[in-house]
């Protein structure tokens, strides 16, 4: 398996500036709606919602705004699978919740009541019981007493009851899900010493073991396939008689109903095309979706791979294996976007000069690629987000995963300009920025440059650095196993980090001066060694992947710097702070760390990966842990951000879409019960 998309800004990033960022602003803002438009309109526990617009949108064609408006159903058709995959009763909790939302008659001033509207705020936000980042259960801020209190309290609405069950029956069944802490406590565990299948709160797998599922999948695949399926990323494993078996994602199988309606949506999609090669890439989904047939869904890649010439383009399916922690299930997920022109030329010039990158890269030469190929770079507006890309939103993408299509027709790699801007708006007036900058000098850094240099970090993370490297004959995709995602996204960091400071930016064009690389370096070891740390519960572990990626990066360096005191730490006022002194030597240890990271991927080495990422990458300081939470809670700010959608409304004249409209004021609660009464096709 190979995680390469990226990103979940959620937290800004793949890249490692810090969501709240500075003040600064990456591009023009669009004419008018600046300066009245709410761009958050709600916080709530460690989540803020905020809005995104879709700048370009009245530009398209009517003909292309229809095609985006029925993409746009067949992303939020399958918003039930997301939930569904993510625990088995997450489907009768949301549904529950939505029901209480819409019918509870009692009292709304109560106190219980705004800790349960947090509650099912949180639900809908991590499309399940379990937060959306750090993989724990969340516990509701009112007692069981107060939920049966309203489920009782709840007029003309229904439940979600199984034949013969009663609301009672209901609530007791679900009393222990929402309020046990022992029951479903993680959505998913990496700890490898216990059996990550069974412990595991995801729905990927039931009734069987990890030594189970590993023996079905070492007889399925063929090690020997240069061109092998993604075994098992549309299935769950499950027994029957005794025996395991996979069951299969498609219309008439495995989440049929709600496969059903996204076939409807995209076959709409199909008619309204802009040229023949995107109607085969729609096609061929769909075949893939009828089928669950793994093969037509690698047609379907190679297709959609090579679809570079279309405006409109979207993903739509089981894509990022990040939820299971056997790394092989695709959660579903939709994204439907166009391309950004104007700032897609940025990546176009990194992509043209792709190979002078690789050949100087500071890894082994044999880990190089003799010849990059086929990346393409674009910058998108995203129009409409579904299924694990909603509401928490990447802000990049970098597809497909399959290791052999990306060889041998490329990967399509895009950054998201519309969301990463809602961000930066959004945290135009944080103190953030300035309660962890060590200096004054680095705080007007940041401001002055920070956005402009985590586009480019971005860029290079995502055009160049997933798409670097190449493994050693013999190793397979799945050698690292369970620590294949921290190093893969640290691979990708670490090229970025490495020539962002290289000359060759400047003489690209693509920064004004080296000053803006510097902005980069303080942002990523600020971020890798403090501030990211506000994502994390006291005396847990760092347990996502992005953040163990930086972590280990941060640390490493810091580590391996210490003896030419290359970053200090210093305290002033009982505060920590992390100073830069040579950002020379930062660089030159970037790139060597990026050499071993890159061995490590290259000869598949799971000792090096597990030494590197347990070692700097997992565990925290308690003590500088505490201290960061002190310090970001005096803030009162929310370290997680999420992303309503648009509404699209088809305006109909004799029959005929003949223009959509877009609008952009619904609110956060009023889209989730909205996307509950008419986008839940599931049992
Ligand atoms: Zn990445």
């Amino acid at each position: 398996m190979n995680t390469k998309k990226v990103v979940m800004m959620a937290v800004v990033a793949c890249l490692g500036l810090l969501l709240p960022n500075s003040g600064c602003r990456k591009k023009a803002p669009e004419p008018a709606a600046v300066g009245e438009f709410q761009w958050q309109i709600d916080q709530f526990a460690d989540l803020k919602i905020l809005r995104y617009q879709v700048p370009g949108f009245d530009r398209l064609t009517p003909r292309q705004k229809e095609l985006v408006y029925y993409l746009g159903e067949a992303a939020l058709c399958g918003r039930d699978i997301l939930f569904d995959q993510n625990y088995r009763h997450n489907l009768t909790v949301r549904r529950t919740l939505d029901a209480i939302v819409a019918g509870y008659a009692g009292d709304r001033t109560d106190p219980r009541w705004d800790e349960f509207m947090t509650y099912t705020k949180r639900v809908w936000f991590s499309n399940g019981i379990h937060h959306h980042y750090s993989n724990d259960k969340f516990t509701p801020g009112f007692d069981a007493a107060y939920f049966k209190s309203l489920v009782e309290g709840s007029r003309g609405v229904e439940f979600p009851l199984a034949a013969g069950q009663t609301a009672g029956d209901l609530v007791a069944f679900l009393t222990p899900i929402l309020f046990d802490p022992a029951v479903a406590p993680k959505k998913f565990i990496q700890d490898p010493d216990q059996d990550l299948v069974a412990r595991s709160a995801v729905n990927f797998y039931e009734g069987v073991t990890q030594a189970e599922v590993e023996r079905y999948y070492a007889r399925a695949v063929d090690r020997s396939d240069e061109t092998p399926v993604s075994h098992g990323l549309n299935t769950r494993v499950v027994k029957k008689d005794g025996k395991v078996v996979e069951e299969v994602a498609r219309v008439g199988g495995l989440y049929g109903p709600a496969i059903e309606k996204i076939v409807f949506w995209l076959e709409k999609a199909a008619e309204v095309t802009e040229n023949g090669h995107q109607r085969r890439v729609i096609e061929a989904l769909v075949d893939y979706y009828r089928t669950g047939d793994l093969e037509k869904f690698d047609v379907y890649n190679v297709l959609w791979v090579t679809d570079t010439a279309s405006h409109i383009d979207f993903v739509n399916g089981f894509i990022e294996v990040y939820n299971d922690p056997l790394g092989m299930k695709g959660s579903w997920e939709a994204l439907v976007n166009f391309k950004d022109l104007e700032a897609t030329r940025r990546s176009e010039i990194l992509t043209a000069n792709a190979q002078w990158f690789e050949d100087r890269s500071p890894v082994d030469p044999r880990f190089r690629k003799k010849q990059v190929k086929g990346v393409t770079a674009k910058v998108i507006t995203a129009a409409m987000l579904g299924g694990d890309c909603y509401p928490s939103t990447p802000i990049g993408i970098n597809l497909p995963n399959a290791n052999w299509i990306r060889k041998n027709h490329g990967s399509k790699s895009v950054t998201i300009a519309n969301i990463t801007y809602a961000y930066d708006q959004a945290s135009l007036k944080s103190p953030f920025a300035r309660e962890f900058a060590p200096s004054d000098e680095a705080f007007e850094r940041t401001r002055k440059y920070g956005s402009l240099a985590s586009n480019i970090a971005t860029d290079l993370h995502e055009v160049l650095g997933h798409g670097s490297g190449q493994l050693l004959p013999g190793v397979s995709d799945d050698a690292l196993r369970n620590y294949s995602s921290p190093v893969e996204e640290a691979r990708a960091d670490l090229f970025s980090l490495y020539y962002i400071m290289d000359p060759k930016m400047v003489e690209l064009g693509l920064l004004p001066d080296l000053e803006a690389a510097r902005a980069e370096y303080d942002g990523e070891i600020r971020n890798g060694l403090q501030t990211q740390l506000t994502r994390v519960e006291l005396g847990k572990e760092i347990e996502q992947a992005h953040m163990r990626a930086r972590a280990l990066i941060a640390h490493w360096v810091y580590e391996h710097g210490k003896p030419e005191n290359v970053i200090s730490r210093v305290t002033r006022e009982g505060k920590t702070y992390f100073v830069i002194n040579d950002y020379e030597k930062l660089r030159a240890l970037y790139g060597r760390l990026l050499g071993e990271v890159q061995r490590i991927t290259s000869e598949g080495d799971y000792g090096g990966a597990r030494d590197l990422v347990e070692t700097y990458g997992v565990r925290i300081d308690h003590e500088l842990h505490r201290e960061v939470l002190d310090r970001f809670a005096r803030l009162r700010i929310a370290p997680y951000g999420g992303f309503v959608n648009p509404v699209y409304r088809p305006v109909v004249q004799e029959g005929r879409v003949v223009d959509v409209e877009v609008d952009l004021t619904e609110g956060y609660v009023e889209q989730m019960l909205r996307y509950g009464r008419d986008y839940s096709f599931l049992k």
